[in-house]
């Protein structure tokens, strides 16, 4: 039995590196021998015990690699081709994905999400791709595995903020948090047409990025209140959308302080426990507000769209790679991620 490297979820405060059988190839599946990953916010969320998944699994759901072997049914790839998969992976087929919310595929919520969710994840040598022809997109000539690296979850979510938002050209958008989801949502909005934007964030080296990466104002919230100076950047009127990108109920309802009557608050973030609505902010439910949420959208065509935003060089994003690590010094790679150490925004891990 053939036998791989993978960082697996043993328990709450525990991700450790493990031999694992490389996974056998099924009907509509393919395998992918892992060049380049990373570690999101949401693995930390699993590392912590916060966010329950199976002992055993194998965390990681950002895949960059080559086509190691294709099960039966799957044709219009050849193996040794470089690809990259969602963080979703649709099935292209149910109901859900047909009527376009391929993020809750199968009509559950969350249910695209399978890899280190529901199925063994890519923080390994080798993962499989379910329904493979739905998820896997050859990566463009001439981009290296870090330019794409964010294509699978962070750019394809925070992108995806200010899509749902609706920005048009000349919106005013205020953004709260600045990790690597809303720092992709500043580019996001940038690449809509906004043509102010307001970033909010408390530490410095991410609201420096912010600015390279389109924020046209930065506030630190160590320093000013966000709202205060939020509502006097935009005249006393409010933003056309505020995005939330950390799922807190003081980030929500920031955003909703800053919304203009007919504004749209597009919540990205990941809430725990209970989320309430003040409803001075909300004009008594009577303000025409909008409230949309939106899981990272995945699948090849998204894949595809991503990544010619990168060829284009209309976004730039690999700047957020900030650290490197080897695949067997992952729990390393953990340690200074989940501790936000030494200015990290993104971590590659190549096995
Ligand atoms: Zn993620
Ligand atoms: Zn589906």
């Amino acid at each position: 039995m053939r036998t791989m490297k993978a960082a697996v979820f043993v328990g709450p405060g525990k991700i450790v590196l493990e031999e694992k059988p490389v996974p056998k190839v099924g009907f509509g599946d393919a395998l992918i021998r892992v060049t380049t990953t990373t570690i999101c916010g949401t693995d930390v969320h699993i590392l912590k015990g916060e966010y329950p998944v199976a002992p055993g699994l194998t965390i990681g759901h950002e895949p960059v690699g080559v086509i190691e072997e294709l099960g039966p049914g799957v044709t219009g790839y050849e193996i040794g081709q470089r690809v990259v998969a969602g963080a979703i992976t649709p099935c292209g087929q149910c109901h859900t994905c047909l009527d376009g919310h391929t993020s809750q595929c199968g009509g559950k919520p969350i249910g695209g999400w399978r890899f280190g969710n529901t199925i063994d994840g890519c923080q390994a040598e080798y993962v499989l791709v379910p329904n493979a022809m739905a998820n896997m997109e050859p990566v463009p000539e001439g981009l290296t595995d870090e330019q794409v690296l964010m294509c699978p979850d962070i750019m394809s979510t925070g992108f995806s903020g200010a899509e749902s938002g609706n920005i048009r050209i000349g919106d005013t958008v205020a953004i709260f948090a600045q990790g690597p989801i809303g720092l992709c949502a500043t580019a996001g909005a940038k690449l809509k047409g906004a043509t102010k934007i307001i970033a909010v964030d408390g530490i410095p080296e991410r609201l420096a990025m912010s600015r390279r990466l389109g924020a046209d104002e930065i506030i630190n919230f160590n320093q000013a209140d966000p709202i205060t100076e939020i509502m006097r950047l935009t005249d006393g009127k409010g933003v056309d959308v505020a995005i939330e990108a950390l799922g807190t109920q003081r980030t929500f309802e920031s955003c909703l302080r800053v919304l203009k009557p007919g504004g749209v608050l597009s919540s990205l973030g990941v809430y725990s426990g209970k989320l309430t609505l003040p409803v001075d902010a909300f004009a008594a439910g009577l303000g025409d507000h909008k409230i949309v949420t939106t899981l990272c959208p995945g699948g090849k065509e998204r894949m595809r769209r991503l990544m010619n935003v990168v060829a284009s060089g209309r976004a730039d994003l690999k700047p957020l790679v900030t650290h490197r690590f080897r695949l067997d010094q992952i729990e390393e790679a953990y340690d200074l991620f989940a501790n936000q150490r030494d200015g990290v925004l993104k971590v590659a891990i190549t096995p």
